[in-house]
């Protein structure tokens, strides 16, 4: 009998465990952010010119969106500092934003940009950066604009500059520019790109492309 119990007692803590929150059961296996490929496997982009990416939306604009897939509902509690420290890439300097200070938000998400622009990867004809002047007090006297840009170099010389107003507008650029029809969403979920074609010419600048 105490064999039984045993054995129950297993069983049962097996189970348990296996109702534990468990964020990321996906492939990646990654935390709440994507995950990174290492700089081997680091992606070029599979729209290379600006013919490809006109197609692509023309394929996404007349071609049915891709059911959505749930994600995990599980997520790490962060711990949350009061002042967001931000360091310029191009002086190095450090500027401190209080949490009131709108431009916080920016400067906290800033690596979640970053990130996803490493991850973007180029072509011959096109590539991207990030413009984050305003975000360092010692580059840029503008205290009033703290937002940044995402900058589309093309190989003609046009460059396109434009808002960056979420963290999921690089995500999802970055979906598309690897030619899929959905993009990952934080919690490891999938949703279709289709709905968020305009805000991606409006990053690309496609509207521009035949000026
Ligand atoms: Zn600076």
């Amino acid at each position: 009998m105490p064999t039984i119990i045993i054995i129950a007692a297993a069983v049962g803590g097996l189970i348990l465990f296996g109702l534990s929150c468990r964020p990321k059961m996906s492939s990646s296996g990654s935390g709440k952010v994507p995950s990174s490929p290492s700089p081997q496997t680091k992606a070029t982009i599979k729209l290379m010119t600006r013919q490809q990416i006109i197609e692509h939306l023309s394929q996404l604009e007349n071609g049915a969106a891709p059911e959505p897939k749930m994600g995990a509902m599980c997520y790490d509690m962060a711990y949350v500092n009061d002042t967001v420290v931000y360091i310029c890439p191009k002086c190095g300097e450090k500027t401190l934003y209080p949490r009131t200070n709108k431009g916080s938000g920016v400067a906290d998400e800033i690596n979640f940009y970053r990130r996803e622009l490493s991850l973007m990867g180029n072509s011959p004809e096109i590539s991207f950066d990030l413009d984050e002047l305003a975000l360092c007090s010692h580059c840029t006297q503008d205290t009033a604009n703290k937002e940044i840009s995402l900058v589309v170099h093309y190989k003609d010389g046009f460059d396109h500059h434009c808002k960056l107003t979420s963290t999921s507008d690089l995500t999802r650029l970055r979906a598309f520019m690897q030619a899929d029809l959905s993009y990952e969403t934080s919690n490891d979920g999938t949703e279709a790109l289709k709905p968020f074609l305009p805000r991606i010419k409006e990053l690309l600048g496609t509207a521009k492309f035949n000026k």
